[in-house]
């Protein structure tokens, strides 16, 4: 586990270093966007890879199943600044980034309230379907791989969001938007039920809450299972040999 963090810290700190030494120009804007998009996947990746260990103390690390789902990570933390394009309404980069220093916060995808809201409405979602099989004992294998892909994506989200948000941060600082407005611009903002956009993070803490984040949500999951789950976790069924319990939350 101390080796994964370690992978983290060197892939949260090394793309810094090469910006500030000018091995990734700043100046040239296309070279960055595409290496700061690459970077976010990349401590997706491993903060993925350092919260499964965490959560399961895995001994076989560097699975095919393990790595797909760091990929699968880091694929969904890279797309979140699809938001860029999808604002400017435009699918060219010169655009997107022009549009982008006219903005007024962050576009809907940066918003930090929507992780804790997706969260919740996956988690009420699960819960649902576990009280499918009874009503619907036909359907158990579906409803089976619709329950483990919510449990994955539960946490694969979180970390995916939490870590771009973060790095994001350290320029532009944290937004956490309580009413969704599709206007973003400066005339407007006032229409914000509720908009809060702190001061950039400073860097150490920027690389504290990385390494933090992984290990905590894996307590939280630890915790929430040992208080709430019982051996059996899909209603019912749990009997069926066919399949294994669902497990995690
Ligand atoms: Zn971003």
């Amino acid at each position: 586990m101390i080796l994964i963090a370690f992978y983290l810290l060197i892939a949260c700190v090394f793309p810094d270093i090469l910006i500030n030494c000018d091995v990734i120009s700043k100046k040239n804007k296309y070279i960055f966007a595409i290496f700061d998009n690459l970077t976010h996947g990349i401590i997706a990746f491993f903060s993925w890879i350092y919260y499964r260990e965490a959560e399961s103390h895995l001994h076989e690390i560097w699975s095919f199943s393990l790595i797909m789902e760091a990929l699968l990570c880091a694929f969904f933390s890279c797309i979140i600044d699809i938001d860029h394009f999808i604002c400017a309404k435009s699918f060219n980069i010169k655009t997107v980034l022009d549009y982008r220093q006219d903005l007024y916060g962050r576009p809907f995808l940066h918003n930090s309230a929507l992780i804790p809201f997706i969260a919740i409405l996956l988690f009420i979602l699960l819960k649902w379907l576990k009280f499918m099989p009874k009503l619907l004992p036909k359907n158990y294998g579906i409803l089976y791989l619709l329950c483990n892909a919510i449990e994955f994506l539960i946490p694969c989200l979180i970390i995916a969001m939490a870590t771009h948000h973060i790095r994001d941060a350290i320029r532009r600082g944290l937004t956490f938007k309580f009413f969704l407005c599709r206007n973003f611009n400066l005339n407007n903002h006032q229409r914000h039920f509720f908009f809060l956009n702190t001061n950039p993070l400073p860097y150490f803490l920027y690389i504290t809450l990385l390494i933090f984040i992984p290990p905590c949500l894996a307590l939280s999951v630890k915790i929430y299972s040992f208080l709430f789950i019982q051996q059996s976790h899909l209603s019912g069924i749990s009997q069926n040999s066919k399949y294994k319990p669902i497990h995690l939350i």
